[in-house]
């Protein structure tokens, strides 16, 4: 089966200018991610609009999906919706190091939004921008409850002042 990210071109290459809308939505098995932040049972939304140029085609666009992630603080489970913004380029005879190659007659888009979807995963995804995290100490959810380990740091230090304050008089 071919795959719908595989565009045949030869119309849209014969005038500089010329555009094509291309919008589907496809499984995220069909990437083979091989990644567990991306759910094999959800989709990829593809909207896209390629450009042809002189000697290639621009694309650009979103790509959007959805992922399980963890907190990188308190390592709660996160439904992420991953957007990636697509400004791309597709050369004949790539002179741009980031651009990506024609083959023949068709722009296989597939690579690319593979490469995009990763990159928009979050190194550091937080379950809420100002999540407490865990407690150093005793691992507690900050979230949840306080564990009191805050506080008994701090009369711990005061503790320490009254004993080098006895000890001085
Ligand atoms: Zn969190
Ligand atoms: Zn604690």
């Amino acid at each position: 089966m071919a795959s719908p990210l595989l565009i045949n071109i030869i119309e849209m290459t014969r005038r500089a200018g010329t555009l094509k809308n291309i919008e589907i939505t496809i499984p995220v098995s069909i990437f083979d991610f091989a990644d567990k932040r991306l759910d094999e049972a959800t989709e990829i939304e593809i909207a896209l609009q390629l450009e042809s140029i002189n000697g290639g085609i621009v694309v650009h666009g979103t790509v959007t999906g959805q992922s399980h992630l963890l907190c990188g603080r308190c390592l709660r489970d996160i439904d992420y919706a991953n957007v990636a913004s697509i400004d791309e380029m597709y050369q004949r005879v790539p002179d741009n190091p980031d651009a990506y190659p024609i083959v023949g007659e068709s722009l296989d888009l597939q690579p690319m939004v593979r490469e995009m979807v990763l990159l928009s995963l979050p190194d550091t995804p937080l379950c809420k921008a100002d999540c407490p995290g865990l407690c150093p100490q005793c691992g507690a959810d900050l979230q949840s409850a306080p564990c009191g380990c805050q506080a008994q740091r701090f009369d711990e230090r005061w503790a320490i002042l009254d004993r080098l304050r006895e000890e001085l008089n």
